[in-house]
């Protein structure tokens, strides 16, 4: 009988601790076409209150945007054709470039996961939908890219008209006679083409009008109507994304194709790395200019030593096809703040601030490898020496101020955090491995460098410049070498290595 009443008593505990409402709330699954394809998502997108919610990170990143997550705030990031949208958990509004707009339903977590509203995501990209009652399916169609301009320019030997794009995108072209055009198909739209450049007047005696028209959902026919058959070349090229198409005048035939080749540098082609726009590494040497950094015994100076190996560095990740930006390139000063802002312009995914160590005291012999992530508090012995030092180039500067220590708390148990650790493992073992230097481990302190970052960031302390034989070290160009292989490799490891689950 007691054990009777004591199962009975689990089974009552089981219902009052989870109601079950929970259960029987109404919400169903359904199926998502991203441009006629099925979305994959790591859980179904579902209906719940009448309204469609999809797995933010896999819908997000389907559409080309990016997306960072900061558990302890409930904030959301998106970063998506140039624009930055921020979403609270459980907030029926949304933050694009600074505007708020409000939401019918705010962005929730469901079964562990984000969720976003169907809403935020015609806000956010361009995009039409269509719901389908029977199959439960919802198709999203983005409508980029479109037809942004069109421009024209009446050479002597030739016309050039210039189609500028949002992106970049596929097109064939093609010569008709009787009478005699030349037609170019693009997939695209022109919904954001004005309606005075649909049809541009020319007439300058190679083409007379120029004719855009929506020749189906997917294709935007554009129309050269020329005086009679021409010889043509088109190509394109990039950033800003464009098709140039050149018609040449007859009798300048001969010299025109010589010249096919433009000498502008402005239209000549560029050659895009395989991986642009996803997982931007931001390499930041550190100090520059009027700041030095630190100076070691024979003079070594620290921004020559880290804007070296930070050369060295973007030279391997652009080899490997990974995005890479400089927060400086020569011997500049750059405030820490200034610093921050660009790596964020540039959607890095990593930040990596190259440094090298110093002591200030009477320990010359103090040396080996330090790693650093952003923390509210000093962790690790030193590590309030090393961030006083890299800190003194802010405006901000000297003292961190309560707030920003409270901004630093919130964001501490943040995925970027979090991440960021796992990086700087990796960094420091690395460079242990390449430098065969005293490993003096991973370290947390405020830096500022690091605190705005929206991103994976680490500061590197590559070796001291103040112990007389790593600054020997620091002034052989295969030292820095190896140091900037150590980065490379702990860098393309994490980016291989990184789930994009949320
Ligand atoms: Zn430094």
């Amino acid at each position: 009988m007691k054990k009777i009443i004591f199962v009975l008593l689990i089974v009552v505990g089981i219902i009052v601790l989870f109601p079950l409402s929970s259960v029987f709330t109404q919400s169903s699954e359904i199926n998502i076409l991203l441009d006629q394809k099925p979305l994959e998502t790591v859980v179904s997108s579902i209906i719940e209150d009448g309204r469609i919610f999809i797995p933010a990170r896999n819908i997000v990143e389907a559409l080309g945007g990016r997306i960072t997550w900061f558990p302890a705030l409930k904030l959301l990031n998106i970063y998506i054709d140039n624009h930055t949208v921020s979403l609270v958990i459980d907030d029926p509004s949304l933050d694009i470039d600074g505007e708020i707009v409000s939401l019918e339903m705010p962005v929730r977590i469901i079964d562990n996961r984000v969720m976003i509203p169907l809403e935020v995501i015609k806000i956010i990209a361009q995009v039409e939908t269509k719901w389908d009652n029977q199959t439960k399916t919802l198709s999203i169609n983005t409508i980029r890219p479109y037809l942004l301009k069109i421009r024209s320019y009446s050479h002597p030997d030739k016309t050039r008209i210039v189609i500028d794009l949002s992106e970049k995108t596929e097109f064939k072209a093609n010569l008709l006679t009787n009478p005699d055009r030349i037609f170019i198909d693009i997939i695209g739209s022109i919904v954001k083409l004005e309606d005075a450049l649909k049809q541009i007047e020319i007439n300058d005696g190679v083409v007379k009008t120029v004719r855009t028209a929506q020749y189906n959902p997917e294709i935007v026919r554009v129309v050269f109507d020329l005086y009679q058959e021409f010889k043509y070349d088109f190509f394109s090229l990039t950033d800003p994304d464009r098709i140039v198409i050149d018609v040449f005048r007859p009798e300048e035939k001969e010299k025109a194709i010589s010249e096919a080749l433009p000498t502008k540098s402005e239209e000549k082609p560029t050659i895009e790395p395989e991986m642009t726009k996803k997982r931007v590494v931001i390499i930041d040497p550190g100090h520059g200019g009027s700041d030095p950094g630190a100076i070691g015994p024979t003079g070594l100076k620290e921004k020559e030593v880290v804007l070296d190996i930070a050369l060295y560095l973007e030279k391997l990740l652009r080899g490997a096809g990974i995005s890479t930006y400089l927060t400086r390139d020569k011997d500049e000063f750059i405030y820490l703040e200034d610093r921050v802002n660009f790596a964020n312009q540039k959607n890095g995914f990593i930040f990596v601030s190259l440094h090298t160590n110093s002591v200030l005291n009477h320990r010359p012999s103090a040396g080996g490898i330090e790693t650093f992530v952003l923390s509210s508090k000093y962790i690790g012995a030193s590590a309030k020496d090393v961030a006083d030092r890299e800190n003194r180039a802010s405006r901000a500067h000297p003292e961190l101020d309560t707030d920003l220590a409270k901004i630093i708390a919130d964001l501490e148990e943040s995925a970027n955090i979090q991440y960021s650790l796992n990086f700087a493992d990796v960094v420091q073992k690395k460079l242990v491995k390449y430098l065969k230097l005293d490993d003096r481990g991973v370290k947390q302190a405020p830096f500022v460098v690091l605190k705005g970052v929206n991103m994976v960031a680490v500061i590197v302390e590559v070796a001291f410049i103040s112990n007389p034989k790593e600054e020997k070290l620091l002034r052989d160009s295969g030292f820095r070498k190896n140091a900037a292989q150590a980065l490379f490799e702990a860098i393309k490891y994490y980016i291989e290595n990184t789930p994009n689950e949320i």
